[in-house]
């Protein structure tokens, strides 16, 4: 595995490979990052993985802080899974990267782009200098962030972005709940009441299918076993990203929530 800290070494080994797999990340790896791998390995010639915490898509200073950061584990658990080249860039490597000016896509006020203001341009602004700097690849990316995946695909779209924005399923924990970094800034008794939440939605879920949608409902339950700040609860068609009314296969349940001063989303 070849460590990378300049954009114009990597963007030259990348130019002059073909069939290539880019994982972008920010760090702190864990099962749902390696599946992205593990599907690029089985996909692709190379794989790239880059880890960069980008400050700007954070709009809270303390949040930008407190994101853990491991990244000699990370270093290792990319040379266990035969990542060919890991891509570790300072803010000046992405940023000074020279690219045309990119058009934003129109976002819908809705969940993230609604409670976490310039969250998604600071997404935009870092991956159209990433999938400029490793360009002309298939780019691996989680649904459990729906959202930024589905923003992704558009920013491509409109720009004419020469990559292939590939979903991957998102990972769960054996009880339930998606793996993420910040879930190491939470104790076992969270990690117990994040099982529960998402017990409470998955079971809301498959018990009223085509029917219509309580918002309510799941609040008052999600708030009852110790949940105190809710950002939003929100029924979305996975193909138009609109807000439904009935609960349908085409449908997830997102949340956004927070325990003790951390904000988890998923959806269900
Ligand atoms: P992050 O490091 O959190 O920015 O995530 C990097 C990539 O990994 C994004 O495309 C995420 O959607 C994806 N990812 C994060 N957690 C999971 C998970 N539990 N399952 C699948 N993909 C994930």
């Amino acid at each position: 595995m070849k460590i990378i800290k300049k954009s114009n070494i990597i963007n030259k080994i990348i130019s002059r490979s073909k069939n290539v797999g880019f994982v972008p990340t920010m760090g702190t790896l864990h099962q749902g990052h390696i599946s992205l791998i593990e599907k690029s390995k089985k996909e692709c010639s190379k794989t790239v993985v880059s880890i960069f915490v980008n400050p700007k898509q954070f709009n809270k200073k303390k949040d930008f802080v407190s994101y853990p950061k491991k990244i000699m584990n990370d270093f290792k658990i990319c040379k266990l899974h035969k990542v060919d080249y890991l891509f570790v860039p300072n803010f000046n490597e992405v940023y000074s990267w020279k690219t045309k000016k990119i058009i934003y896509p129109k976002l819908a006020n809705i969940m993230e782009h609604k409670f976490r203001k310039n969250h998604f341009k600071g997404v935009m602004d870092v991956m159209s200098k990433l999938l400029s700097i490793i360009n002309n690849t298939k780019v691996y990316m989680g649904e459990k962030d729906y959202q930024q995946l589905y923003i992704v695909k558009k920013l491509c779209k409109i720009n004419q972005i020469q990559s292939k924005i590939i979903s991957c399923k998102t990972i769960r924990s054996p009880k339930g709940y998606a793996l993420s970094s910040r879930n190491l800034l939470l104790d076992k008794t969270s990690h117990e009441i994040m099982s529960n939440v998402f017990k409470i939605i998955n079971e809301y879920k498959k018990t009223n299918m085509n029917k219509i949608f309580n918002v309510n409902f799941l609040k008052t339950k999600i708030k009852k076993i110790g949940i105190k700040k809710i950002d939003y609860i929100n029924l979305i068609n996975l193909i138009n990203f609109k807000a439904q009314k009935k609960i349908s296969i085409k449908t997830n349940i997102f949340i956004a929530y927070y325990l003790k001063n951390v904000r988890l989303i998923d959806n269900i």
